[in-house]
C-alpha cells in the first residue's frame, strides 16, 4: 500500500514535539504499544534513507525523528534562537552543525524517545561522539534500542540519487527528476507546492557531505555492530524493493506487526 496512505490510515502523528521540544503535544497523542520500535537510521546522505524512514514508520506504527527535519522546521519560523540561526546555516552551507548544539536539540526532545509509539530517528548520531551521547540520554531514560539500519549503496549511484532529488516544501515529500518524477514536472503530487532542490543537494555541498560522512560516520558502524544492533541493507532497487529487504532483515531481529490491510 502507498505508504502515504497507510499513514493517514492509522493517524501518524504531526510530529509537533519533536519540532517544539515538547512545548506542543503530538495529534495525534501515539497510541502505547507492547512493543515500541527503537530504531535508528544510518547510512550516507542520498542513500534513500528519508524514503525508506517514511516507509518503516508507516509499518512499524513509529514516528518518525529527524534532526535534519527540525531544523528545515525552524528555517520557517521567525523567532529563530541565534544558536538555532547558527545551526541552519551550516546545513545550508553542508556542514554538520556543532555537536553540543545538535546534542542538545535531541535531548531536549527526549520526551520523544521516552513516548510509548516508538522512534525511527534519523540523521542523528552522525558522529562516535554523538552516539555515545545518545547512549547517555537513553541510558538516563532506561531505553534501549531495538537496531541500527544501515543503508548501504556505491558511491556513484549516491551522487545520482542526491542531484536528482527534489522536495516539496510544504507537505515535505520527496521526488526524484527520473527515478521517481511526479505527475507534472516540478509540482508536488500532494499540495501542487512547486518543488525546490535542497541547498545541500547542489554538487559543492554533495562533495562537502561525502567527505563528513566518510570520516565522522564510519566509525559508528563499528560502534553499533560491536554492541549487536548494527543491520545493514543493500539499497539499490526500486524504494518497494528496498523496503522489503529492510522488513525481511529487520524481522529478524525485533518484532515487526504486519502490514495494515487494504481497505475492502
Ligand atoms: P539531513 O536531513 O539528515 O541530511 O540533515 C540536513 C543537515 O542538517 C545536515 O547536512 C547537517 O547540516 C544538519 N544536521 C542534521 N542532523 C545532524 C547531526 N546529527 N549532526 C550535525 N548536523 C546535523
Amino acid at each position: 500500500m502507498d505508504p502515504q496512505r497507510e499513514i493517514q490510515m492509522h493517524g501518524h502523528p504531526n510530529r509537533a514535539g519533536w519540532f517544539t521540544a515538547g512545548k506542543v503535544e503530538c495529534d495525534p497523542i501515539p497510541p502505547p504499544r507492547e512493543h515500541p520500535a527503537r530504531i535508528i537510521l544510518l547510512g550516507p546522505p542520498g542513500v534513500g534513507k528519508g524514503t525508506q524512514a517514511v516507509r518503516l514508520c508507516a509499518r512499524l506504527r513509529a514516528c518518525h525523528l529527524s534532526t535534519g527535519d527540525v531544523l528545515r522546521h525552524a528555517q520557517c519560523q521567525h523567532d529563530r534562537s541565534p544558536a538555532m540561526q547558527a545551526a541552519i546555516e551550516c546545513m545550508t552551507r553542508g556542514e554538520l552543525v556543532a555537536e553540543e548544539l545538535i546534542i542538545e536539540l535531541v535531548r531536549e526532545r527526549a520526551g520523544c524517545l521516552r513516548c510509548q509509539g516508538g522512534f525511527l530517528l534519523d540523521g542523528f548520531p552522525r558522529t562516535l561522539r554523538q552516539a555515545q551521547a545518545l547512549d547517555q540520554i537513553l541510558a538516563d531514560l532506561g531505553i534501549q534500542l531495538d537496531a541500527a539500519v544501515c543503508f548501504e549503496l556505491p558511491l556513484d549511484q549516491i551522487v545520482d540519487r542526491l542531484s536528482g532529488r527534489r522536495v516539496c516544501p510544504k507537505c515535505r515529500l520527496t521526488y526524484h527528476v527520473t527515478a521517481q518524477p511526479p505527475s507534472a514536472a516540478g509540482i508536488c503530487d500532494g499540495c501542487g507546492a512547486a518543488l525546490e532542490q535542497r541547498a545541500d543537494d547542489r554538487p559543492e555541498s554533495i562533495a562537502v557531505r561525502m567527505k563528513l560522512y566518510e570520516e565522522e560516520t564510519q566509525p559508528l558502524l563499528q560502534h553499533y555492530e560491536r554492541a549487536g544492533l548494527l543491520v545493514r541493507v543493500m539499497a539499490s532497487g526500486s524504494p518497494d524493493e528496498i523496503h522489503l529487504r529492510a522488513i525481511e532483515t529487520l524481522q529478524r531481529q525485533i518484532d515487526v506487526p504486519a502490514p495494515i490491510a487494504a481497505p475492502a
